[in-house]
């Protein structure tokens, strides 16, 4: 399917897509999740080299079109689920103050790269377990083995090489040779008028949600046009 703006916003089923398939059950922790068949294709070699060494990897989230990213921003915004320990309906929180913390981890619907198909989440998304022994096993054996595959972390630690974006996501993976792809698209065909139909969502354009948000990534996911200046 070509890329458009349906694709880069999330706004379809991915049942319903041919080019999508769902996640054998034995690769993830529950039934129902789906991926682009390419990146699919290449996490099975990915995951199975990874079984071969020992390292036992699950997908916890894959694909979350825009109605899914919509509850998980929505609930965090009128406090149903805690936003860093917090309930942020109950601070008395500007709209930007609210926005910009539910951005340290989860992103606006319509900006996610779980709405494309290529990106996953593994084993655990606390930081905490991303420093076990187990954690700190899986995490190295993705840095130096992902790449073969196509695989890389979009939201590697915050630096000057990226100094805008969510906190350091160590469970994110992108299959790279789609997503990147989907990445330089989506500067050009998104605009802050696409960003409707969620609480908050007029706080889109003051965050930067495109410049430094979907383009707030490692820069071996950006296409070279669009590398940071200065870095
Ligand atoms: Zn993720």
């Amino acid at each position: 399917m070509e890329i458009n703006k349906t694709w880069l916003t999330g706004r379809f089923n991915p049942n319903e897509r041919s080019d999508f398939a769902e996640i054998p059950i034995e690769l993830c922790d529950e039934a129902g999740h789906f991926l682009h068949v390419e990146a699919l294709n290449a996490w099975k070699e990915l995951q199975h080299a990874a079984q071969e060494d020992g390292v036992q990897l699950q997908i916890i989230s894959s694909t979350r079109n825009f109605d899914r990213q919509k509850r998980i921003w929505e609930n965090k915004w009128n406090g149903i689920t805690l936003t860093n320990g917090e309930n942020l309906s109950m601070l008395g929180l500007s709209d930007l103050e609210r926005s910009q913390r539910i951005l340290k981890y989860s992103a606006m619907p319509g900006s996610s790269r779980h709405h494309w198909g290529t990106d996953l989440d593994i084993n655990s998304v606390e930081p905490e377990y991303f420093t076990t022994h187990e954690g700190i096993n899986v995490y190295e054996w993705m840095s130096n083995n992902a790449k073969q595959f196509g695989f890389a972390q979009p939201y590697t630690s915050k630096s000057m090489k990226r100094r805008f974006g969510y906190e350091e996501e160590k469970w994110h993976w992108s299959f790279l040779p789609l997503s990147i792809r989907l990445t330089a698209a989506y500067p050009k065909l998104i605009n802050y008028i696409d960003f409707l139909g969620f609480d908050g969502n007029d706080t889109a354009e003051a965050m930067r949600v495109i410049d430094h948000y979907v383009l707030g990534i490692s820069k071996v996911c950006l296409p070279e046009d669009l590398w940071p200046k200065n870095v």
